[in-house]
């Protein structure tokens, strides 16, 4: 048994496939709709704004799906990312639990999110696409795009959600520096923009309103397409490359994880981790107990409810059936920006119908106590929204302090938090407050009639 601190993989270990979860499930994720027929979408209707190879692989019921030569070349910059074995954090919480983390804080955006925005800059050049338009939130996805799209020669369009505009100004000069263009959103340049502003001018924005911003201008030019950094099926396959390096990381040193846990706002980093193990769990060889960690002030899989919903606030996208607030919920501009997103990945809320995970909801003085906890053993700053995760490690530990059992824990430290200092100083000044989902909330949701 080791007892190294990181677990590194060479660059010739760098996993060459996705892995696509679908293949594996008792039954598939009921279908995405059209929302004026109600009949499933086709490839046609999603045409206008993803390229036929990433269609392809949002349907595919293939288990695996080869990653690209051009792409592989572009993970080389960071990836295999390293495994960590907590070491201080366990000493600090005297507990006889094994934690390990996945860092995926290495990569150019400082998040996981550019192992899906290359392959997605990729197909997109290939397909002789001219521009990118995307959503953000806290900025790590308009990085990462941003950055992708610079590697493939695409131009990249991104509308921010205002509040986070305005709390971290450094992601706006990260993604000009890519050559990005960024806007924050609700902006006056798109109809779905326009609206809100007109019945709130002082809106804080929301990721579903900024999605219906970026899906505007993409459905209406032929060379510009949009491009989403969660929630999808595609997204969460390119995602998978996170634990199947994980799998190859944990064999090296001879553990298996009996809990994983990850923070969860469209699902694609704890997707990511998780569906490996997934798969390794329907085949009867692990037994982990996978856990979901969202924020209390936007719960959807813990208080939402499971229905058809649209994507984006404006009602532009197709209907997925997810958990869900209610597609015009916005919810208050807590620190994890990366959390406030209405729905749940259609494939994470089907898994969890099935009873495959479990999830939970931790609201943000408990999530930043963890990172601060985290910061002052590991050394490394944690974004707000992996705070989450390591919030739920450390509930977990803590027991296993109390009932002696040495667990294997498995968690994705999916960002650092470099650019979000100011949330911390906000916590260390003790002028951060709890902002819990209410039962009024969810009452009134507005839901599409199916
Ligand atoms: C975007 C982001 C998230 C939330 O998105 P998921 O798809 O749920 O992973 C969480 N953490 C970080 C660091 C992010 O950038």
């Amino acid at each position: 048994m080791s007892s190294e601190t990181k677990i590194l993989l060479a660059e010739s270990e760098l996993p060459r496939r996705w892995y696509n979860l679908v293949a594996d499930l008792p039954s598939p994720p009921p279908p995405v709709l059209h929302p004026g027929t109600l009949q499933p979408v086709g490839p046609d209707d999603l045409a206008p704004l993803f390229p036929m190879s990433l269609i392809e692989q949002e349907v595919t019921a293939e288990r695996y799906v080869d990653i690209p030569e051009e792409v592989l070349d572009v993970y080389r910059l960071w990836r295999p990312s390293p495994l960590y074995r907590a070491h201080r954090l366990e000493k600090a919480l005297g507990t006889p639990a094994k934690i390990y983390y996945k860092y995926e804080g290495t990569s150019p955006a400082g998040s996981h999110k550019p192992n899906t925005a290359v392959p997605q800059a990729y197909y997109n050049a290939a397909a002789n696409i001219r521009r990118l338009t995307t959503e953000t939130g806290a900025g790590q996805w308009g990085t990462a795009l941003a950055f992708a799209c610079a590697q493939f020669g695409l131009e990249c369009e991104v509308w921010q959600v205002r509040a986070s505009y305005d709390q971290k100004p450094y992601r706006k000069i990260m993604i000009e520096t890519f050559g990005g263009t960024i806007h924050p959103s609700p902006s006056t340049l798109t109809k779905a923009g326009q609206a809100v502003l007109d019945a709130d001018p002082d809106s804080p924005g929301s990721l579903g309103i900024a999605i219906s911003e970026a899906v505007e201008v993409a459905a209406q030019h032929s060379d510009t397409n949009y491009a989403l950094g969660s929630v999808l099926n595609h997204v969460l396959l390119h995602q998978t490359v996170i634990g199947e390096e994980a799998l190859l990381q944990l064999a090296k040193v001879g553990d298996t994880p009996d809990v994983i846990v990850g923070c969860t706002g469209g699902g694609s980093n704890f997707g990511g981790l998780a569906f490996p193990f997934l798969r390794e769990k329907l085949a009867g060889r692990i037994d982990p107990v996978i856990r979901a960690v969202e924020p209390a002030a936007c719960p959807s899989l813990t208080r939402g409810v499971y229905a058809y919903d649209f994507g984006d606030t404006a009602g532009m996208t197709p209907l997925m059936k997810m958990h869900t607030l209610g597609h015009d919920f916005v919810p208050d501009p807590i620190h994890a920006g990366g959390l406030r997103y209405h729905g749940m990945s259609p494939l994470i809320s089907h898994v969890y119908e099935l009873g495959l995970i479990e999830a939970v909801a931790k609201t943000q003085t408990e999530c930043f106590e963890a990172g601060i906890r985290f910061a002052r053993t590991e050394g490394i700053v944690p974004a707000p929204e992996p705070t989450h995760a390591l919030a739920a490690c450390i509930e977990e530990a803590l027991r296993c302090r109390e009932t002696g059992e040495p667990k294997v824990i498995l968690t994705a430290l999916c960002g650092h938090g470099h650019l979000d200092l100011a949330a911390y100083g906000n916590y260390l000044s003790g002028a951060m407050d709890d902002r819990e989902f209410s039962a009024e909330d969810l009452k009134t949701a507005n839901l599409p009639r199916v």
